[in-house]
């Protein structure tokens, strides 16, 4: 399937995360690193004084975009889409050269009117590969944040990588109940642990999130960077999750449908149903399904109501048939679901 994309489109990265979760110490880093290509940063920020530009070390590297007037999330959505379009425009008339485009969004922005510019926008859709959503979460004010914000909710829901930092500061018993939070909000986000905003690039650039890809992981505990291999390209070994004790529910969190082999037309109409009913309320989702005399892995993938399908690898073997279904969403009536769903299993 990766035939499909196009290698023309400029990848966009999106980093959200709450003020002070690192935002532009994870950026500085990368600029510090990364000299082989061409970054531009859409910032966005409140008011006229900007004192997080100052902040960023700009070279030639690098240019940025501001956008001050607003929040690009809702009072002035418009001036994303208008900033992209300038910026195809120059790019297009060789004015401007680069390979690369992450949005900075404010720290109260929700990441779902930003990720929709990119589906309905013609010129966008077409130009540009939305890459993944990449939310920074502070291990020493999140949980505050979680029972304050709900738009804190909403970056975690929504992310498709997680980068905890400031984990120096909380204690072993903190830190584990904070990632068993962001777990059971969101299964799907592979977790990694940043020190100091020092990350290669390889752990949250280029992650291909909305590719239509077969892989579905689910987060099974916490990455940090494997130093035992400093001298090659740094890897990640993961540390499994604790479980924790007085797990606070969350109005946000992970559904997981699990089945065999699903019939094609059944599997349609429930996809269907759920995404016309519950779509609103569904922040992402993913399926890799086994369909009935179908060698080919179905794969499903979708934000809200914008939905894609397509046939991924084929199965290897009879028992590997599983058809595993995620959905990242507020409260759903599961138990009824979860009936439709192995419903769908009949010939
Ligand atoms: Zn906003």
């Amino acid at each position: 399937m990766t035939e499909q994309i196009n290698s023309s489109l400029l990848p966009v990265t999106i980093l959200t995360g709450f003020l002070g979760a690192g935002k532009t110490t994870l950026i500085n880093y990368l600029l510090e690193n990364n000299h082989n290509e061409k970054t531009i940063i859409i910032e966005n920020e409140y008011g006229p004084v900007n004192i997080d530009s100052n902040l960023l070390n700009v070279s030639t590297d690098i240019q940025i975009v501001e956008i001050t007037n607003g929040c690009i999330c809702c009072t002035i959505q418009g001036e994303l889409t208008e900033a992209l379009h300038q910026l195809h425009a120059k790019r297009i008339a060789g004015e401007l050269h680069f390979d690369r485009l992450i949005i900075e969004t404010t720290g109260l922005a929700d990441p779902a009117p930003i990720i929709q510019t990119f589906f309905i926008d013609e010129l966008i859709r077409e130009t540009i590969q939305l890459d993944a959503i990449v939310t920074l979460v502070d291990a020493k004010h999140i949980l505050t944040h979680l029972d304050e914000h709900r738009v804190a909710l909403s970056q975690i829901g929504f992310a498709d990588r997680i980068i905890l930092t400031k984990t120096d500061c909380v204690d072993d018993e903190q830190k584990n109940h904070v990632i068993n939070r962001l777990h059971h909000i969101n299964h799907k986000a592979m977790i990694i642990e940043a020190v100091n905003g020092q990350l290669p690039k390889s752990a949250w650039l280029d992650i291909h999130a909305f590719d239509l890809s077969d892989e579905l992981n689910i987060n099974r505990g916490l990455f940090v960077i494997d130093t035992s291999q400093k001298h090659q390209s740094p890897g990640f070994k993961l540390i499994p999750l604790k479980k924790s004790h007085s797990l606070k529910n969350d109005e946000i969190c992970t559904y997981l449908f699990e089945a065999k082999e699903l019939n094609l037309k059944k599997i349609g109409s429930f996809m269907e149903q759920l995404v016309e009913h519950y779509g609103n309320d569904m922040l992402r989702y993913k399926g890799v399904l086994a369909i009935q005399g179908n060698a080919q892995r179905l794969v499903v993938q979708g934000v809200h109501k914008v939905v894609g399908f397509d046939y991924g690898s084929p199965w290897q073997n009879e028992q590997e048939k599983v058809s595993k279904l995620i959905v990242i969403s507020r409260p759903l009536p599961f138990d009824e679901l979860n009936q439709a769903f192995l419903k769908t299993m009949e010939i």
